[in-house]
C-alpha cells in the first residue's frame, strides 16, 4: 500500500504544494520500502492468501474499493513483494523504475489499443517508433541498419520472431529461390534448417518447435566434444560443413541459423564472435543475436570489442523487462530484414479493418514528416494483434535513466557480482564457496583494463552480472552441502546444492536460482536498478552475512 500511495503521488494532483514534494525523496521511500521487504513470501502470508482467493464467480460484483481492499489486504501479503527489490537475484529478474512504473499505470489508464498505425487519431505508434529508436541509439546500432522493428511480450516472442525471420531466408537460399515463402506455402519437402548455437537460451527451443523448424534441428556447439576448448568459429565451421556435406550426399536440402547469446543466460559469457559474420555470409546463414540480458553492457566501454559485433547481427533480441528495468510485458526486436518481418507478420490478406490508413493522408499530424507516414502497422511486426502500449514503460524509463542513468546502472550491477565473485574467490568466502565462471576479462585474450577500482593487473572475474557458484568440498561447509567423492553417488550432489539454494532463500534476505553445472551450481544474477544503489554496502554485506550465516550455523545478529 505504501509503494501504491507514493507512486499515485507522482502524478499531478493540481495541487502546487504535492509538485513541490520532490521526486528523489519519494524514489528513496521506495527504495527504503523495497530493501526491507522479504524478498519472498511468508509461508503463513501465503497459506492464508491462498484461503482468502475467490474460488468461483461472486453472483453480485463488488464495488471497486472492495476489490482493492480484498487485493491488498489478502492478496498481496502472499506474493513476493521483494522480488522487484535489490536482493532477489533469481533468473536475470530486473526490476520496475518508479518512473517507468508510472508509464506502465498510464499506459493502462490509457489503454491504448497499440495495433494499427493511425496517425490521426493517437500518436501511440509513433512514441513506439520513437522508443525503438532510442533503443537502437543505447545500443549503438544504426537506426538505417535496423529497419525492422517491434515491441513483444518478451524476450521469447522475440527470439520466436527472429527465428521466423531466420526460417524463411535459410529456406529460401536452400532452395535458391529468394521468393519463397514458408509462411504462405508451409515447409517445403526435403528441406531441413539447422539451428546453430553457442549455449543457446531454452526459449530458441521453444521457437523453433513453433515456427516448424523442430526442436531437434537445434544443435548447441558448445556441446560437442569439442566443448568451449576451440574458438566458437571453428566449432561452426566444421558443424557447417558437415552438415553441407550430409546434405549434398542424401540429396537434402540445408539452411542455416546461427544463434549467440549476447551474454550467456548461465555464466555471462559472450560468444567469441571473430569471423561469424564470415561463415555466415558463406553458408548464407543468418544471424541471430540474443543479446536479452547483456544488451546494455555495450553502454560499458569496457566491452566495447564484444558489442562492436552486434550490428553483424541479422535479427537482435533485448529484453525491456531484464536490464532496462522496465515492468513485465517488454520485449524488443530488431531485424536489419524489415520485409522479412512483415512478410510473415502481415502476409497478403489483411483485412480491411486493420489495414493503416493510406500514408498520404491530408490530415497527418504533419505531412513533411515521412517518417510518421511509414510506421509499420504494430500488428504486422509481432505476434499479437491487439496489445497494449507497452513502449510508454520503456519510453519513461529511457528518459528518467539517460545514458547516463543506465551506463550507471550496469556498472554498478557488474560491480556488484566481481564484488561477490571477488570475496569467493579470495576473501572469507573462500572458506565456503568457489566461484565458477571466472574469466580472463576479454573473451579474446586480450587483456583489456577492467572497470574495478582494485587496479589488479592480473584480472580473473565473472564475465558480467552474473556470479556461478557452489559450495567447495571442505570440512568448513556443513556435510549436507558438500559433494559425494565417488562416482556412483553424483546424483546426490545436485540435491546438496539445492538444499543449499534451499536455505539461502529460506532466508528471505536474498533469493538465489540454479544454475546448469555439472554436479549442480547456484546462481546469482544482478540485474535490479536498485541493488548497491546509495546503501553504502548494506547489499553486498546482507549477501556476505547470508552466505556465510547458512555455513556457519549463526544467525543474524
Ligand atoms: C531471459 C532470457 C530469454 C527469455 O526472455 P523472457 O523475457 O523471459 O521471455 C531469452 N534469452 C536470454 C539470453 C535470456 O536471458
Amino acid at each position: 500500500m505504501d509503494i501504491l500511495q507514493i507512486l499515485t503521488s507522482f502524478f499531478p494532483s493540481g495541487s502546487s504544494e504535492q509538485a513541490a514534494v520532490k521526486d528523489d525523496k519519494k524514489v528513496q521511500a521506495i527504495c527504503d520500502i523495497l530493501r526491507s521487504y522479504p524478498v519472498t513470501a511468508r509461508s503463513e502470508n501465503m497459506k492464508s492468501g491462498i484461503d482468502q482467493v475467490y474460488k468461483g464467480v461472486p453472483e453480485e460484483g463488488m464495488s471497486t474499493e472492495e476489490v482493492v481492499a480484498h487485493i491488498i489486504n489478502s492478496i498481496s501479503p502472499g506474493l513476493a513483494a521483494g522480488q522487484s527489490g535489490p536482493r532477489y537475484f533469481g533468473f536475470v529478474t530486473g526490476g520496475a523504475l518508479p518512473a517507468a512504473q508510472c508509464g506502465d499505470i498510464l499506459a493502462t489508464i490509457y489503454d491504448q489499443n497499440v495495433q494499427v498505425h493511425l496517425p490521426n487519431e493517437s500518436i501511440s505508434t509513433a512514441v513506439e517508433w520513437r522508443t525503438l529508436e532510442m533503443v537502437l541509439d543505447l545500443l549503438d546500432l544504426p537506426r538505417d541498419l535496423f529497419g525492422g522493428r517491434s515491441l513483444t511480450g518478451g524476450a521469447t516472442a522475440s527470439n520466436i520472431l527472429g527465428i521466423a525471420c531466420g526460417r524463411d531466408y535459410a529456406v529460401q537460399r536452400a532452395l535458391n529461390d529468394a521468393t519463397y515463402s514458408v509462411a504462405d506455402n508451409g515447409m517445403p519437402s526435403g528441406v531441413r534448417i539447422r539451428v546453430l548455437t553457442d549455449r543457446h537460451h531454452a526459449s530458441i527451443e521453444k521457437a523453433t518447435a513453433i515456427v516448424g523448424i523442430g526442436r531437434k534441428n537445434v544443435v548447441d556447439l558448445s556441446a560437442t566434444s569439442k566443448g568451449l576448448s576451440t574458438p566458437f568459429v571453428n566449432r561452426l565451421e566444421s558443424a557447417l560443413q558437415v552438415y553441407h556435406g550430409q546434405a549434398i550426399e542424401s540429396g537434402e536440402k540445408v539452411g542455416f541459423i546461427v544463434v549467440v547469446s549476447f551474454a550467456e543466460v548461465n555464466t555471462g559469457d559472450f560468444t567469441d564472435m571473430e569471423g561469424v559474420k564470415r561463415l555466415c555470409d558463406k553458408y548464407s546463414a543468418w544471424l541471430h543475436i540474443d543479446a536479452a540480458f547483456g544488451a546494455l553492457a555495450c553502454l560499458l566501454p569496457e566491452y566495447s570489442n564484444v558489442s562492436g559485433y552486434l550490428k553483424d547481427a541479422d535479427s537482435i533480441t533485448a529484453d525491456g523487462h531484464k536490464t532496462f528495468n522496465t515492468p513485465y510485458a517488454s520485449g524488443i526486436f530488431f531485424t536489419r530484414s524489415a520485409s522479412a518481418l512483415t512478410a510473415i507478420m502481415a502476409g497478403s490478406t489483411i483485412p480491411a479493418y486493420l489495414a493503416a490508413p493510406p500514408s498520404t493522408s491530408q490530415d497527418a499530424l504533419d505531412p513533411t514528416a515521412s517518417w510518421l507516414s511509414s510506421i509499420p502497422s504494430p500488428l504486422h511486426t509481432n505476434l499479437d494483434n491487439s496489445r497494449r502500449f507497452i513502449a510508454l514503460p520503456l519510453y519513461s524509463s529511457i528518459l528518467h535513466m539517460g545514458r547516463k542513468g543506465y551506463h550507471d546502472l550496469m556498472e554498478r550491477n557488474v560491480l556488484f557480482a566481481r564484488e561477490i565473485a571477488e570475496w569467493m574467490s579470495n576473501g572469507d568466502g573462500s572458506q565456503w564457496y568457489e566461484c565458477l565462471n571466472l574469466r580472463d576479462m576479454d573473451p579474446r585474450g586480450e587483456r583489456i583494463t577492467p572497470i574495478s577500482a582494485r587496479g589488479i593487473q592480473d584480472f580473473r572475474t565473472v564475465p558480467l552480472n552474473v556470479v556461478l557458484f557452489r559450495a567447495r568440498n571442505v570440512d568448513n561447509v556443513p556435510v549436507s552441502y558438500r559433494r559425494s567423492t565417488s562416482d556412483e553417488q553424483a546424483k546426490q550432489d545436485v540435491l546438496a546444492t539445492i538444499m543449499l539454494i534451499k536455505d539461502i532463500n529460506a532466508t528471505k534476505r536474498m533469493f538465489v536460482s540454479p544454475g546448469a553445472y555439472p554436479g549442480g551450481a547456484i546462481r546469482i544474477a544482478v540485474s535490479n536498478w536498485m541493488t548497491g544503489l546509495n546503501d553504502s554496502g548494506t547489499d553486498l554485506e546482507c549477501v556476505k552475512e547470508v552466505l556465510q550465516e547458512v555455513m556457519t550455523g549463526a544467525t543474524e545478529p
